[in-house]
């Protein structure tokens, strides 16, 4: 069974939850995206991923990519289909018009991706990083960079590498040792060896621009000496650039993915942006890059939950407690309360999630072409806070939940069959690359949470609340938690100016606590629009799932804190 697209739940969520062509068409850039032209952008991308892309999921998986002198050939099928994508302008989707895109929003390239990412997570990756490269240029490219690839880019004709990691420097760019010496016809000799590269290599189109972090000889030492270069495979007088591909890792999963060790002898690159500035340019695609690999987890637990809740319809056991049907010697799995839970607990985790993630799609959209300034502030301070909550939560469950989703299968789902192994194995790599899990919540708590007291923290939480009727039960206890979160805030604010390492021992709770608090609030915009959604009791299902499975990890969160806080300097001195 493949994964199909759902449009009618975006739908619901986008429309009805979060009103969100009424806010783009309040935008100028936005004015023709009414719902109409959203759902039917919808109905055709669900229509490509699940006709197109879906059917391809297994074989990219076996066999995979191989790789030969040199040469990357990816799974049968692949370069069709990505033919066909780019010809059909998808990747030109939220691409501005005067680069030869369709100047739609940037959630709806989300929902697209995320879909995407559910049917085949491999074949994904090759394009996952096109919208990037196309931002990082048109904000940091020279005019002549622009000329030459920035159309090529934004239509997806060429693809493109992000070339960060190299073997000793992970997390730690800072530690990045690739060279980049100026030549006197103002272009770079680039030298250096990177690894890990998603797309360094492949067969899927002509070219591929790659996007090479180096350091240029007179750079200081760390993150603030290195710059940001254009590299591309191919050279603008057709030769072959001296970047190549020397193999193409062995892993756990995504073998439709080619990882590739790239090779750099003095390629010819072109500087992006100011010298000693690279991190920067590369930052402000970061949100956006993020955001997609939360998406990414949405996308493929739900891939998970559709194949286990299919099953677990079919599939008969033992018989259920309670009243029994007569001659039936067992009933569905699904009857089952275990298996049940599992299932209801991950739709929990989808649809919350999605809320979260299309918000801040949309929040995305407002920074960028909000009229005014102080919206567009406090768009910028939704994304930087949420994003790495939602990249680092979205990855966890997508992993986490499709194991659970497996368990569902018993020993059908470890065997290749099923499928549903693929999906776990696939899932987890993306708690581990855009920023680990770690760093996300050391960025969230440590480096924009505690900074300002968690004044921007606050803002935030004071926003949701303008959403909440303290009237209301469930309204009022996402407002006591969200209180609880404030003050929780301004104890840890305390206690790091005296234990400075305290808060690295507990980002992960804190984090989680604060992605719990937002589902809190994403559910009660869920349950005011449900009675509006053709299946009313679908969504009422889930906010009760949510309450009972998911919600109760909020308290669990706080006591790890509290007990970590009741140890430190800071609240000792005060209590
Ligand atoms: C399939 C795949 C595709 C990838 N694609 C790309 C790509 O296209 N381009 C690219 O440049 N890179 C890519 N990467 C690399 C990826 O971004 C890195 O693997 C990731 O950033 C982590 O770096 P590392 O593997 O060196 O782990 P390390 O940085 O060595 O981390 C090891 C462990 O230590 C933890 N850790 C490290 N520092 C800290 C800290 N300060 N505080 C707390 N914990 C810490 C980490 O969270 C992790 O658990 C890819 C990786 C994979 C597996």
């Amino acid at each position: 069974m493949n994964y199909s697209p759902r449009p009618d739940d975006v739908r619901f969520i986008l429309e009805q939850v979060l009103q969100a062509p009424a806010q783009l068409q309040a935008l100028p850039a936005f004015a023709e995206t009414d719902a109409a032209l959203l759902d039917q952008v919808l109905d055709e991308a669900g229509k490509f991923v699940g006709e197109v892309i879906a059917p391809l999921q297994a074989v990219g998986d076996s066999p995979g990519c191989r790789f030969d002198a040199g040469v990357v050939t990816t799974p049968p099928g692949f370069r069709a289909a990505y033919q066909a994508f780019w010809q059909a302008g998808w990747p030109a989707l939220a691409c501005a018009p005067e680069d030869g895109g369709q100047g739609l929003p940037w959630v709806l390239e989300g929902v697209l991706y995320e879909w995407l990412s559910a049917a085949n997570h491999g074949w994904t990756m090759a394009p996952g990083l096109l919208h990037g490269a196309y931002e990082c240029l048109r904000h940091h490219g020279s005019e002549q960079l622009k000329t030459r690839y920035l159309a090529k880019i934004a239509s997806g004709e060429w693809l493109a590498t992000m070339c960060l990691t190299e073997a000793h420097a992970g997390s730690d760019l800072g530690l990045v040792r690739t060279r980049a010496l100026a030549r006197t016809d103002g272009s770079y000799g680039i030298s250096g060896a990177k690894i890990f590269i998603s797309g360094g290599e492949h067969d899927l189109t002509d070219n591929i621009v790659h996007l090479v972090l180096a350091r240029l000889p007179e750079a200081p030492p760390g993150p603030k000496g290195l710059s940001l270069f254009l590299v591309p495979k191919v050279l603008p007088d057709g030769g072959r650039n001296m970047a190549s591909c020397d193999r193409i890792e062995e892993k756990m999963g995504l073998h439709g993915s080619p990882t590739c060790s790239m090779r750099f002898e003095d390629a010819t690159g072109w500087l992006v942006g100011e010298a000693g500035r690279g991190l920067n340019a590369m930052f402000a695609m970061m949100n956006a890059a993020r955001l997609h690999v939360a998406l990414q987890g949405i996308g493929l637990l739900d891939a998970a939950w559709q194949k286990a809740d299919a099953y677990a319809q079919e599939r008969r056991q033992m018989r259920v407690p309670g009243p029994r049907d007569a001659g039936q010697p067992a009933d569905p799995i699904i009857g089952h309360p275990a298996v049940r839970r599992i299932l209801d607990t991950q739709r929990a985790w989808i649809d919350g999630a999605r809320v979260l993630a299309y918000r801040t799609g949309v929040e995305l959209d407002l920074a960028r072409h909000h009229g005014d300034a102080a919206r567009r502030a406090a768009a910028e301070r939704w994304c930087s806070l949420v994003t790495p909550v939602l990249k680092s939560v979205c990855t966890d469950q997508g992993f986490h939940g499709a194991s659970d989703c497996l368990q569902v299968f018993g020993g059908h789902g470890y065997v290749r069959e099923s499928g549903i192994e693929q999906i776990v194995r696939d899932s987890r790599v993306t708690m581990i690359y855009e920023g680990t899990n770690e760093i996300q919540a050391i960025d969230l708590l440590v480096r924009k949470v505690l900074p300002d007291g968690g004044a921007a923290l606050s803002a935030l939480l004071l926003q949701l609340r303008g959403d909440l009727d303290a009237a209301q039960e469930a309204h009022a206890d996402v407002l006591r938690r969200l209180a609880e979160l404030r003050y929780l805030t301004t104890q840890l604010a305390q206690a790091f100016k005296l234990q400075p390492d305290l808060p690295y021992w507990i980002a992960g709770d804190y984090l989680r606590a604060l992605a719990l608090a937002l589902l809190a609030w994403a559910w009660t915009r869920i349950d005011a629009a449900a009675p509006q959604a053709p299946a009313p009791e679908r969504w009422t299902g889930g906010s009760a799932a949510f309450r009972r499975w998911v919600l109760p990890e909020f308290a669990l969160r706080l006591d790890i804190i509290k007990a970590q806080l009741a140890q430190a300097p800071a609240t000792r001195e005060t209590t």
